[in-house]
């Protein structure tokens, strides 16, 4: 018999706010233990939650992202279980009541577009983080209280590479909305990955089991990529499946039961007395509608039908927004988007991440030999630090295309634009690089080719078509490389046919 995965991720995100969610703490990653602390994060008696502002709507933001509806109440529920990491013995989140629900999101997968439903997206809280020591054990609150939206999807993802792409599509998401960071490294996006098999065909949905607290998108796909067979050998086997909690072992690379639902936790959910139920209102709403943003998929989309890109190159814009602003801004006024983007592309973009790994090399150099590593590193070059106006691309594809100067030339006028800023058409004066497109010239160097070459000439007669290229070789030559090329191939033809 074949089985089929069913997967469903809950997805923890961080919410990219200046204060905590109940408190005026800073939401800062990285200080010292315990400094980002008050009475109401640390959970002591007698204080009272207010919910911050700006999380309630970049969850909002996030509702309308992910195409789902904002109901018009909201409410907060208290969560209650014992654990370290957590003052208050309870977690604020929302339960029956969520901030969002019921949307969708699309995203490339497998040569089409897939679409994944998203149950819900509610507003919660971080906990702090427990530190084991030889002797002694710490509890640094610093993250405890941290906004932390959860985005619940559906099971429609029916692998490990569909869950990879909808993670990365999902982060693309909220980075662009400006909801999160999604700072991997930071711990910012974590993750439950709830998985079940079933024989294909069937619709009943087999024991749900949940890999808890993944915190890298290859670390999901690793651990289904080993969860999904294994569920499928016990099932083949004559073996049966129940609903249980399982951790990934990223070293070994296998997940092992934590535990099963007879373990499961009552968390005794009741609505928090202390924070009123949220209700939008109709400006709060519009404040949130303008903050949407196109979505990457649709930037992407947009990027390939507006300027006729290539996937390729519209993936790049996609993923370097400032990049793809900039061509943009170009392209606009180009007949020929194409050779905007190239140039942006292959030599502007390179020549940027030149600089950017030059940085780096001389930092480690530097720190190599024990110097100061403040001192004498070029910084690296952004968008913003051009010498030249994007105007100077499009004169520069315009400059190629009206055959004015050659491909090998324009890049060498870019070197020059880029080094000194000056507009692409003084380069090609002051360095004297304009194609000779000027007929009589050219076939006076085709006769002094022809001339001199009588061998390919002979070769050339007698059918060897290659020997045209050698001789149009010899026309460069002569014009010290400003011939343009095609008009001297084709004045050499018609000398040699005629
Ligand atoms: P719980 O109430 O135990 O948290 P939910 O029904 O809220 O479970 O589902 C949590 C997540 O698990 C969702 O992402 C959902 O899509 C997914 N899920 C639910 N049932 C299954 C199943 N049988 N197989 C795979 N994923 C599932
Ligand atoms: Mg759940
Ligand atoms: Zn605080």
């Amino acid at each position: 018999m074949d089985y089929e995965a069913v997967i469903g991720l809950e997805t923890h995100v961080q919410l990219k706010t200046k204060s905590k969610m109940w408190c005026g703490c800073a939401n800062a990653f990285g200080s010292p233990p315990n400094t980002n602390v008050c009475p109401v994060c640390l959970g002591l008696p007698g204080v009272l939650p207010v919910a911050n502002e700006e999380a309630l709507k970049l969850t909002a933001l996030t509702g309308l992202l992910l195409n789902c509806r904002i109901p018009p109440r909201a409410k907060f529920d208290r969560k209650n279980y014992f654990y370290p990491d957590m003052p208050k013995n309870y977690q604020i989140t929302q339960y029956d009541q969520p901030s969002t629900a019921n949307g969708y999101v699309d995203f490339e997968f497998n040569g089409g577009i897939a679409r994944v439903r998203i149950t819900r997206a509610h507003l919660e809280e971080d906990v702090g983080k427990s530190f084991h020591f030889e002797r002694n054990s710490g509890v640094d609150f610093n993250r405890a209280g941290v906004p932390l939206m959860e985005i619940v999807s559906e099971p429609d993802l029916t692998s490990a590479d569909m869950a990879y792409e909808y993670l990365n599509a999902l982060k693309d998401i909220l980075v662009y909305g400006g909801v999160s960071d999604c700072d991997m490294e930071k711990g910012m996006v974590r993750c439950d990955v709830n998985v079940s098999v079933r024989p294909v065909g069937t619709r009943e949905l087999g024991a749900k089991i949940e890999i808890k607290n993944m915190n890298s998108f290859s670390g999901v796909r690793r651990a289904l990529e080993y969860e999904i067979p294994r569920q499928i050998e016990v099932l083949s086997k004559g073996g049966k499946l129940i609903q249980s909690t399982r951790r990934w072992d990223d070293a070994a690379g296998v997940t092992e039961e934590m535990r099963t639902k007879e373990h499961a936790h009552d968390y005794r959910y009741f609505p928090d007395p202390d924070l009123m139920p949220f209700a939008p209102t109709e400006p709060w709403l519009a404040d949130v509608k303008s903050r949407a943003v196109e979505l990457p998929l649709a930037r992407k989309q947009r990027f390939m039908k507006d300027y006729g890109l290539p996937a390729s190159d519209a993936e790049t814009f996609k993923n370097d927004v400032p990049l793809g602003n900039y061509f943009e801004g170009i392209a606009k006024q180009s007949k020929n988007p194409k050779a905007v983007a190239n140039w942006v592309i292959n030599n502007l973009r390179a020549k940027l991440s030149e600089s950017r790994s030059r940085g780096n090399e001389a930092l480690t150099e530097n720190g190599k030999n024990g110097q100061s590593l403040l001192t004498s590193a070029p910084a690296e070059l952004t968008l913003a630090d051009l010498k030249f106006k994007p105007e100077a691309i499009l004169e520069l594809a315009n400059l190629v295309e009206a055959r004015t100067i050659s491909s090998s030339a324009a890049q060498q006028v870019f070197a020059e634009m880029f080094d000194t800023g000056k507009s692409p058409t003084a380069i090609v004066q002051e360095k004297g690089l304009a194609q000779v497109s000027d007929t009589g010239a050219i076939e006076k160097f085709c006769d002094e080719a022809i001339a001199a070459n009588p061998g390919p000439v002979a070769d050339f007669k007698s059918g060897k078509v290659a020997a045209l290229n050698f001789l149009k070789g010899q026309v460069m030559k002569l014009s010290k490389g400003k011939a343009n090329p095609a008009l001297a191939g084709e004045i050499l033809e018609r000398k040699l046919k005629g």
